[in-house]
């Protein structure tokens, strides 16, 4: 078999050791897998020499051109919401472009700040126009379609509710302090430098920065997430105000959840730092394919839960002395 025509250094895609010295052995032919001597990372040669050979389609990383990246925003948003497909396709090998991933998860975000705002709008001129109907803003909004704290409510599309957000002060340091804001807040970054930081992938896995940094960027798409319930919680209203005369279905009662909901956000708050847990979780096993990937996993998930106590009991000293003071 020739030898491929290879680019200027193989390195290992996990560590970045030059591969050179291994490749120098090759005498009659190529073998079709190695082993970096660094990192002790398992490869495919043909990964090494040709890292751009395979595409991911509809991943905004690889989409090229203004459309293509479009499309790709929610179907990368697919792939982001199950950890287990996005690692099990974004590989090793694959050069992670992170500005492209940092503009991925900015792009996901105006859209559903966008989403958002449009069924907010909506929602409100509704209400206004049939102020006995079941809005999500008839309850605890001025409906005044030329108030303009209204409007800024409905688009600066803060996750708390009407009722903190017009309280303002105290309201907003219990809102900040009683959960889930600081904790996933830091939870995400407490994740990334704790897997950086630990001996198992620093001395011995050697994983690239950029992989970790990738890890860590898509991470942040919870951001966008959180905004989820909102629009789940809008389109259910106005589903119901579509089908003002065939009784909303029983079964669906349950989703018509008073916003209130939103004031105590501890579920949110679990739902998304279990899925940070299970993002790194795949990362680790699936993306940088460590050994023990379930004990690495499971130190980091004991040093994240030992910082969430800590910003849980911090956030009450800071409410404490909001209160005294
Ligand atoms: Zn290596």
């Amino acid at each position: 078999m020739p030898r491929p025509k290879a680019p200027a250094a193989p390195r290992c895609p996990r560590c970045g050791y030059d591969q050179s010295g291994a490749i120098a052995t090759f005498t009659e032919s190529c073998p079709t897998t190695g082993t970096c001597s660094e990192c002790g990372l398992h490869f495919r040669w043909r990964d090494v020499f040709f890292p751009d050979r395979e595409r991911i389609r509809g991943f905004f990383e690889h989409a090229r051109g203004f459309w293509p990246s479009l499309w790709a925003v929610p179907r990368t948003a697919w792939l982001v919401a199950r950890p287990w497909a996005f690692w099990k396709r974004v590989q090793l090998h694959m050069k992670p472009r992170l500005g492209r991933a940092a503009v991925w998860v900015l792009a996901a975000l105006l859209a559903t700040v966008l989403l958002r705002g449009t069924l907010g709008s909506v929602d409100f001129l509704m209400a206004s126009a049939n102020p006995s109907s079941g809005f999500v803003t008839r309850y605890w909004m001025p409906l005044d379609p030329s108030n303009l704290g209204v409007w800024e409510w409905v688009w600066a599309c803060p996750p708390f509710d009407a009722r903190t957000w017009y309280a303002g002060g105290m309201g907003l340091v219990m809102w900040w302090t009683d959960g889930w804001v600081p904790i996933v807040l830091l939870a995400t970054p407490i994740w990334a430098l704790s897997f950086a930081l630990l001996p198992q992938t620093r001395r011995r896995a050697k994983v690239k920065a950029a992989h970790i940094a990738r890890a860590f960027i898509y991470s942040c798409a919870w951001l966008s997430m959180l905004l989820l319930p909102w629009i789940f919680q809008y389109l259910v209203r106005l589903a119901e105000f579509a089908a003002t005369n065939t009784p909303f279905p029983s079964l669906f009662e349950w989703a018509r959840y008073d916003p209130h909901w939103l004031f105590d956000v501890f579920p949110l708050a679990i739902a998304v730092w279990l899925w940070l847990a299970i993002w790194w979780l795949f990362a680790i096993r699936r993306g940088f394919r460590l050994q023990h990937p379930t004990a690495v996993w499971f130190a980091l998930w004991v040093i994240n839960g030992l910082a969430a106590m800590g910003i849980w009991v911090l956030a009450y000293l800071i409410q404490i002395r909001a209160v005294i003071g």
